[in-house]
């Protein structure tokens, strides 16, 4: 399999990266605003809804359910729809996590602890979850098609957002693939929404049509190996999601639940830190950001 800009991602090191303050200086695009109805986020990995859109995703739980957040601590939140008929965002998490600490971690043991974090980030976000549970690193187009397709059929999503295709991950590029795939399909049965957003550009990806789909990718390796401006990224698709300090707030505290990608999972000197700070702060640029 051919993934576009996975020699890239293979090759980045920590030397000469972007930093998350040089992206802030550099990164601008026109805003767009997710519309109302349900959002489901397609993530790879349990933490890549989380890195793309935990603020955005956390700021429009409060607005479903204004209740939501009041008067609990953090990580004691639900997502319990109360106050409107909007129906609650979705997270489908399609595989299991268990590959991210290969020769440190025994896949089983990770695969328990990932479970409970991914849990855990949700309920800080205010969102629902799904996991299918297929095995992490090796996502074939064949097993996510059967696994996602009918429980987006399901869920019958307003806008789907999915990690970029672009974004040089095996997983990434193939559940990318998988979304876009449905949301053809949608489409031509009558609910796709922003023409061919995702292939050769054309849509305007404001999903404002009755029964309409709007499709999104949104990057998380790129912001690793790519550079203000790079040939590589298709910058004129971008698009600025904002959202506020509280809502950042959220994403992240609903990082800080995936802690075993966040610190060394043993004392081996060369232990594997999976989103070093210089990662993260990557996914606190002031606003979050998708390809439409
Ligand atoms: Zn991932």
């Amino acid at each position: 399999m051919t993934v576009p800009n996975g020699r890239r991602l293979a090759a980045t090191d920590d030397i000469g990266v972007t930093s998350a303050e040089q992206w802030r200086g550099a990164i601008t695009a026109p805003s767009i605003a997710i519309g109302p109805g349900r959002l489901v986020v397609v993530a790879p990995h349990p933490d890549d809804e989380v890195l793309g859109l935990g603020a955005t995703m956390a700021a429009r739980s409060a607005r479903k359910a204004p209740d939501l957040f009041s008067g609990r601590g953090p990580g004691e939140t639900g997502a319990t729809d109360t106050s409107t008929h909007d129906p609650s965002d979705v997270v489908v998490c399609v595989s299991d996590g268990a590959a991210s600490h290969p020769g440190e971690v025994a896949p089983e043991e990770m695969r328990g602890r990932r479970k409970a974090e991914c849990e855990a980030g949700a309920r800080e976000l205010g969102i629902d979850l799904r996991m299918l549970g297929l095995p992490d690193g090796g996502l074939s187009a064949d097993a996510v098609d059967a696994a996602l397709h009918p429980v987006l059929d399901e869920l019958a999503p307003t806008t789907v957002a999915v990690t970029w295709s672009g974004d040089g991950h095996p997983d990434h590029h193939v559940c990318a693939e998988s979304v876009r795939r449905w949301w053809r399909d949608a489409r031509a049965r009558g609910r796709g929404g922003n023409g061919d957003a995702a292939g050769d550009g054309g849509g305007d990806g404001d999903g404002d049509g009755d029964g309409d789909v709007t499709l999104l990718e949104f990057p998380v390796w790129m912001w690793h190996w790519a550079s203000p401006g790079d040939a590589d990224v298709p910058w004129e698709r971008l698009r600025r999601v904002a959202a506020d300090d509280r809502a950042f707030d959220h994403k992240r505290r609903a990082l800080a639940a995936h802690a075993s990608q966040l610190e060394p999972q043993s004392s081996a000197p060369d232990a594997t830190v999976i989103l070093p700070p210089a990662v993260v702060e990557r996914f606190f640029l002031g606003a979050e950001w998708v390809f439409a």
